[in-house]
C-alpha cells in the first residue's frame, strides 16, 4: 500500500533537527516531545522516526522494531509524566487520521494527555 510522505511536514522537519523542540524521551524508532499548544498538564506526542503518515499507514507498514520501539517509548512517557496507572491516574492516547480524523500534522503521532480528567472521549463540532 503506498501512502503518499510529504518530507516537509513539521514533524519531520522536528526530527531532521530543523525546528527546535522540547524532547521528552527518544529510542532508536521513535520521539517523544511537548505539544506546542498543549491541551492538558501533560501532552506529549510521540512520533515514529520513520516516514509514515498516519497510524494505519503505521500499523501496515511499520517494521516489528519499529512497532516495539514505538509502543516501548509510549510506556516510558507514561510512566516519566505520572499519568501510567503503574502509579498515576491514568491519560488519554489518541491518534488522529486524515480529513475525517482531523488530521493537522501528516506524520504519524499519538498524543498522550493527562495530568487533569479528560472529560468526554469525543466533542464533535461542524
Ligand atoms: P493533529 O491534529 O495532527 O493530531 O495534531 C498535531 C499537533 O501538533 C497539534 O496538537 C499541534 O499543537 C502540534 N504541533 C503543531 N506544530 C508543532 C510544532 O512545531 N511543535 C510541536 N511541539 N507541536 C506542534
Amino acid at each position: 500500500m503506498a501512502y503518499d510522505y510529504d518530507d516537509q511536514n513539521i514533524f519531520a522537519r522536528i526530527l531532521r533537527g530543523e525546528i527546535p523542540n522540547s524532547t521528552v524521551a527518544e529510542n532508536d524508532y521513535a520521539l517523544a516531545f511537548r505539544d506546542i499548544s498543549p491541551k492538558a498538564p501533560t501532552h506529549v506526542l510521540v512520533i515514529p522516526k520513520g516516514r509514515y503518515v498516519s497510524f494505519d499507514d503505521f500499523a501496515a507498514n511499520a517494521s516489528p522494531e519499529e512497532i516495539t520501539g514505538f509502543m516501548r517509548l509510549c510506556a516510558q512517557v507514561a510512566q516519566a509524566e505520572g499519568v501510567s496507572l503503574d502509579g498515576g491516574a491514568g491519560f488519554r492516547a489518541i491518534t488522529n487520521a486524515g480529513p475525517d480524523g482531523v488530521q493537522e500534522v501528516p506524520h504519524f503521532h499519538l498524543h498522550i494527555m493527562g495530568g487533569r480528567m479528560m472529560g468526554p472521549m469525543v466533542m464533535l463540532r461542524d
